[in-house]
């Protein structure tokens, strides 16, 4: 039996992961759940899966849901940053997955790594904000970061009983999101909605936003850095339609790995969780005949500069990917709240790069100051 906590119950990873759960009833027990204020989607999580710990970020919808919750049950109602700490690092869990969006998960993700608890990684913000950080404690404390991202899934996969060291390249494959095709003109009044209609996965509105811009994969080539200790110059993105190919591997000798399958994130999510071991499901499986082509072209960094400054991000070294990462944060939230255009997003993240003063090998502290930096100047940027 796998004791698992989760980060961000209630969202899109949250609630396929809980479909997992449900399917596993014997291998796995959640012991925590948490969101940020959707308390409805929470009492119902609470009656399904009989958690012992809830947290709730928002003090006020923490209040609202101990009113909710019947008398028969009994649930510990915990909020705030501190609610996010403990259930991240409760004697009674085995793992914690990090299901949370941003790089809020940074905190109690460090804290669940100093506990000695193996991370199921979805929120990738969490690598690009501190990846040296978060990979050096989890070394320190002997813990397993096992990702959950379906391209890192797949590198993973790939890697099995691999060395690290007979790496050349890993190919990131990226879907080339809703825009794929469109010329810079086409994307300059492009709006939220058609930003958030992705062709091939419904996903949170931060991550949809992201792949419409293609900052998604630049996320994905910083979380691969460190997930797998290559350099920038060894991950390749390719883009690829279809998302039948996961990703793939390149090794010293020239000979590609790849991992397949149908887009369906609760795939690498049990994977991270059955880890070691595979688990029968009744997914849709692969039928490569009617499906027929898989097609492969070079992503257009033109259109596209989010990926180009991630890159950039790397090549400077130090907090860079930091500031990427907060000052995309901010700036999607903008365009979802409608207050910018969709080049601007680019646009503000490189002026705050440049504005930027970076530190090599940064603390906790530094990084959070950075983060706090990062926003302020964004914001008054845009004003
Ligand atoms: P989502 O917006 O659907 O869900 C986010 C979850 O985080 C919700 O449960 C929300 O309540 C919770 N949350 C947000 N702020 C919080 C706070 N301050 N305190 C506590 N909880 C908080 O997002 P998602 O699409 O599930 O993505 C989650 C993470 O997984 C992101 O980092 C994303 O990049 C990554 N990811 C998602 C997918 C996908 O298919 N959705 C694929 C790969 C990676
Ligand atoms: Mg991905």
């Amino acid at each position: 039996m796998k004791r698992i906590s989760i980060l961000g119950s209630t969202g899109s990873i949250g609630k396929q992961t809980l479909d997992v759960v449900r399917r596993n009833k014997d291998k796995f027990e959640v012991v925590a759940i948490s969101a940020n204020s959707s308390v409805d989607l929470l009492l119902e999580q609470i009656k399904e899966f009989k958690p012992k710990y809830v947290a709730v970020y928002n003090e006020e919808s923490a209040i609202k849901l101990k009113k909710m919750i019947p008398t028969d049950i009994n649930v510990e109602v915990l909020s705030g940053m501190s609610g996010l700490k403990e259930i991240s690092s409760l004697p009674e869990i085995d793992v914690l997955l990090t299901a949370i969006v941003g790089m809020i998960g940074l905190v109690p993700t460090l804290e669940a790594i100093k506990s000695g608890k193996d991370i199921a990684l979805a929120n990738k913000e969490t690598l690009v904000c501190a990846g040296d950080l978060v990979m050096s404690e989890a070394r320190k404390h002997n813990v397993s970061i096992l990702p959950v991202d379906s391209e890192h899934s797949a590198i993973f996969q790939c890697l099995n009983g691999e060395k690290n060291k007979e790496i050349e390249k890993i190919i990131l494959t990226a879907s080339g999101g809703p825009f794929r095709g469109k010329s810079k003109s086409d994307l300059e009044n492009v709006t939220k909605s058609q930003a958030l209609k992705h062709p091939n996965w419904s996903m949170g509105r931060k991550i949809s936003i992201d792949s419409s811009t293609l900052m998604n994969k630049g996320l994905e080539v910083i979380e691969a850095k460190w997930l797998f200790g290559v350099e920038q110059n060894q991950i390749d993105v390719v883009v690829h339609p279809q998302s039948i190919i996961h990703s793939m591997v390149q090794f010293i000798d020239s000979s590609v790995m790849a991992q397949l399958g149908c887009p369906d994130m609760r795939l690498p999510i049990q994977y991270a969780l059955s880890y070691p071991n595979r688990i029968v499901n009744d997914f849709e499986r692969l039928d490569l005949a009617k499906i027929a082509t898989l097609t492969f072209e070079q992503p257009d960094l033109e259109t596209f500069p989010c990926l180009k400054l991630a890159y950039d991000s790397l090549k400077m070294g130090g907090t860079y990917s930091a500031v990427l990462n907060s000052a995309n944060e901010v700036l999607v939230n903008e365009f979802l709240n409608d207050k910018i255009g969709f080049y601007d997003i680019p646009y503000y993240i490189e002026k705050t790069m440049d504005a930027h003063t970076s530190i090599d090998k940064p603390t906790l502290e530094q990084i959070l100051d950075i983060d706090r930096w990062a926003r302020e100047y964004v914001a008054s940027a845009i004003r």
